[in-house]
């Protein structure tokens, strides 16, 4: 069956499959509807190849976290693969948001009026708007890319209204060292307040905890691609 694969793109097969169980038995688990979690498979610092190996098992929907990276890798991907879609989960500077807006089909990375007035400015200039979650530093870490939870709510608002971006959901990367839940339970309560329906949380080491909690997205790289090494 597997004849034609190498070994990398045969445990990316497997890799993918198995996570594809383990969300759906979170799902189950949570007395959640079956596919209501969308995959994000993260391919930051890994190679072509074994994104390619995922996107000929039929994923679509892929993580990157540095604009020159992915302008390095997925242009001719999207072009063989044209409904594959690329969130940019990465911090993103002013500068590069031209460039970000070319490549990725969502920002998940808003987290300041400046960046969120650039995204505007760049997504009338291209004529199309771009899809936003804003990043919330639910652990209030001083080194981490973030609104605080306490601002969240006033600059969702402000973006969506004054700005005028379509902010979507928001996301989150809790402490490595806190138990995720309160992080998570927390992310969940603002975009209740705020009525948005997408919650990007979790990853390989705790997506199952972030589906309980009510993540319609969850952002899996080394689970799936095995270790990350330089490409
Ligand atoms: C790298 C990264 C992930 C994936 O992490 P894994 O532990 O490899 O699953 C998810 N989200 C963000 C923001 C990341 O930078």
């Amino acid at each position: 069956m597997n004849i034609n694969k190498v070994g990398s793109q045969i445990n990316v097969a497997n890799n993918l499959a198995l996570i594809n169980k383990k969300i759906e038995a979170s799902l189950e688990g949570a007395n959640r509807q079956k596919h209501d979690v969308n995959l994000i498979a993260v391919s930051k610092v890994q190679p072509v190849e074994k994104i390619e190996a995922a996107l000929v098992e039929g994923h679509r929907i892929f993580g990157e976290n540095r604009i020159q990276e992915a302008a390095f890798k997925w242009p001719a991907l999207k072009i063989k693969y044209p409904d594959a879609k690329l969130h940019l989960i990465g911090p993103l500077q002013t500068n590069k948001v031209k460039d970000a807006i070319m490549l990725f089909d969502v920002i998940e990375t808003l987290d300041r009026l400046k960046l969120a007035e650039e995204i505007k400015k760049q997504s009338v200039k291209k004529g199309s708007d771009i899809t936003c979650y804003v990043q919330v530093n639910t652990g209030e870490e001083q080194q981490k890319a973030g609104v605080f939870p306490a601002e969240a709510e006033e600059f969702v608002q402000y973006c969506q209204k004054t700005v005028g971006l379509n902010i979507t959901g928001l996301m989150c990367i809790p402490p490595v060292s806190e138990e995720p839940a309160l992080h998570f339970s927390l992310l969940g309560e603002i975009a209740g307040r705020l009525n948005l329906p997408i919650l990007s949380m979790g990853m390989s080491d705790d997506f199952e905890t972030a589906i309980a909690f009510g993540a319609t997205h969850v952002r899996i790289g080394s689970s799936i691609f095995g270790k990350r090494e330089s490409i």
